[in-house]
């Protein structure tokens, strides 16, 4: 099944493809503050896979802190945090952020709080390849969504 979501002005989305249903997903709060700062809960499935699509790329800021691995993809348009990604071994892996999936399925459980606090890269980086989802890209996309909201 495929998941979409975007940013609320519509420039930067994904779209997620995972065989679980989503009242299986796991759903993490991250603790950290940049993740308190946005409310973000995210998922990720290391069997399914993720492509970003960007419509307007001069709105697509990378954010990178902390350790310096991870680009946290956020819309400078309307200020939407929507995932993020990072490259291991060569392989690009991401997590998106559930609250921008339109529509958002009604059955997701409630997320676990999660703190990385203190972690190797070794650590971090062997965690996300076991848990984050491949990626295929952060791709511009020339269509036009059909269905903005105000
Ligand atoms: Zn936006």
């Amino acid at each position: 099944m495929l998941y979409e979501g975007r940013c609320h002005c519509g420039s930067i989305g994904y779209s997620f493809s995972t065989e679980r249903l989503p009242g299986d997903w796991p759903i993490r709060a991250c603790q950290c503050s940049f993740c308190r700062a946005h409310g973000a809960r995210t998922t990720s499935d290391p069997s399914g896979s993720v492509e970003y699509c960007v419509e307007r790329p001069d709105r697509l800021q990378r954010y990178r802190f902390g350790l310096n691995l991870t680009d946290f993809l956020i819309c400078n348009g309307c200020g939407a945090y929507v995932g993020a990604v990072t490259e291991i071994s060569s392989a690009l892996l991401a997590v998106v952020n559930i609250n921008v999936l339109h529509p958002c399925p009604s059955d997701l459980q409630g997320p676990l709080p999660m703190s990385y606090d203190g972690e190797s890269i070794d650590a971090r980086n062997r965690r996300r390849q076991s848990a984050w989802t491949p990626c295929r890209g952060i791709i511009p996309r020339m269509t036009r969504y059909t269905d903005r909201e105000a």
